[in-house]
């Protein structure tokens, strides 16, 4: 079958592979059809090479069909059209049985780094696939892969209450998933900061005050424009130490910072001597995308939330390489890339 497979600094080439076949006997075999690059994948695309993981399938944000299931699968059944969660546990546990996944005590790797393929090997089948309900997209069902529980995340760890202050630092798609749900809160004012013109205006139509970076001194303005107090509620979405640093500087005294960016950087620093007498509250994590289904599904499936506005390119999987490397510089107005398998 065919892969996007990592080779190196900026290198996604597109490889045949062995197939995949269902992994165990609580296992599942889904066939693609479609699938997202995420922000994540970047991370080892533009970062150092990491020799352990050459040859590496990528991905993590694929939506497809069953084509067979281990004997142990008792919910999901071949011929469903189902939605692979980007993080999975072993379902048993006491986490997974509660869909906190990203909390499973008995597996290691838990995003699942296969996605960007013809086919799925998917471990605990009967906790990592939603069968893709009425109403909802496929572009929305590859979102509820990632970054709409992603973004989600963040606002509900930012505990946003009706009339409360926000600010929402990175508006790729996941701050863009942030910005759009935390309206749903009531909010009286809500920033998006980030240093893309395009990215920024996305959010202004959402209603967003946009702050760009690149020209202002992003703590300085949204100070200005709260009465020097700051937000109760800031979700940080990008990662580095320089939005981190927006992110706690944007935070009002008493307020919530909720970080769902991925710092990948081993030196980041916190100065907690400064911070403490913010008197904050600081969450920081990796998704469940299951936990957030019950939650998500309906919204979509109202019309609430149309996250799917964020999909600007749709690409053969054969332009994969050329996919990644316009969504890493930003080009054409790219927000998010969806890959077609079978093409
Ligand atoms: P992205 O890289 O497209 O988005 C990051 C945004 O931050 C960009 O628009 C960029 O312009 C902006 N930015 C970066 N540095 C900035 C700066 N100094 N000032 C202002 N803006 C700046 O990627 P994405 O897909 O939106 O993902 C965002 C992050 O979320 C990544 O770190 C990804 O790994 C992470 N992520 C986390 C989880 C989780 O489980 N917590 C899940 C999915 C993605
Ligand atoms: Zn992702």
């Amino acid at each position: 079958m065919r892969a996007l497979v990592y080779r190196g600094h900026k290198r996604v080439e597109i490889e045949n592979v062995p197939d995949a076949q269902v992994p165990a006997p609580d296992g599942a075999l889904v066939r693609t059809t479609n699938f997202a690059i995420c922000g994540s994948d970047l991370h080892g695309y533009h970062g150092p090479v990491n020799e352990e993981r050459i040859g590496n399938t990528m991905g993590h944000e694929a939506i497809g069909e069953v084509v067979e299931v281990g004997p142990e699968v008792r919910r999901i059944r071949p011929g469903d059209h189902v939605a692979v969660s980007a993080v999975v546990g072993c379902g048993r546990c006491e986490e997974c049985q509660s869909l906190i996944t990203a909390r499973c005590a008995n597996s290691e790797t838990r995003v699942l780094n296969l996605g960007q393929a013809e086919a799925i090997a998917v471990p605990a089948a009967d906790s990592s696939l939603l069968q893709i309900p009425d109403g909802v997209t496929d572009e929305q069902a590859v979102l509820l892969t990632d970054i709409l529980p992603t973004g989600y995340k963040g606002v509900r760890g930012a505990d946003i209450q009706p009339g409360g202050t926000v600010a929402v630092v990175g508006a790729g798609p996941v701050g863009q998933m942030a910005l759009e749900t935390s309206f749903l809160f009531g909010p009286s004012k809500v920033f998006a900061i980030d240093q893309v013109p395009y990215r920024l205006e996305e959010a202004e139509r959402l209603g967003a005050i946009p702050i760009d970076a690149s020209q202002v001194d992003p703590v300085e303005a949204v100070l200005d424009q709260t009465g020097g107090k700051g937000c109760q509620h800031v979700i940080e979405a990008a990662g580095p130490q320089a939005t981190v640093r927006i992110a706690f500087g944007v935070l009002a005294h008493g307020g919530t910072l909720s970080q769902v960016g991925a710092t990948t950087d081993p030196e980041m620093t916190i100065n907690l001597m400064a911070l403490f007498s913010k008197d904050l509250t600081y969450r920081v994590g990796l998704v469940s995308p299951q936990y957030a289904w019950p939650e998500l599904v309906p919204l979509l499936q109202e019309g609430k939330i149309h996250p799917e506005r964020i999909f600007t390119h749709h690409l053969p999987m054969s332009d994969g390489p050329r996919g990644y490397e316009m969504f890493d510089n930003r080009e054409d107005g790219v927000i998010k890339v969806m890959l077609d398998p079978t093409r």
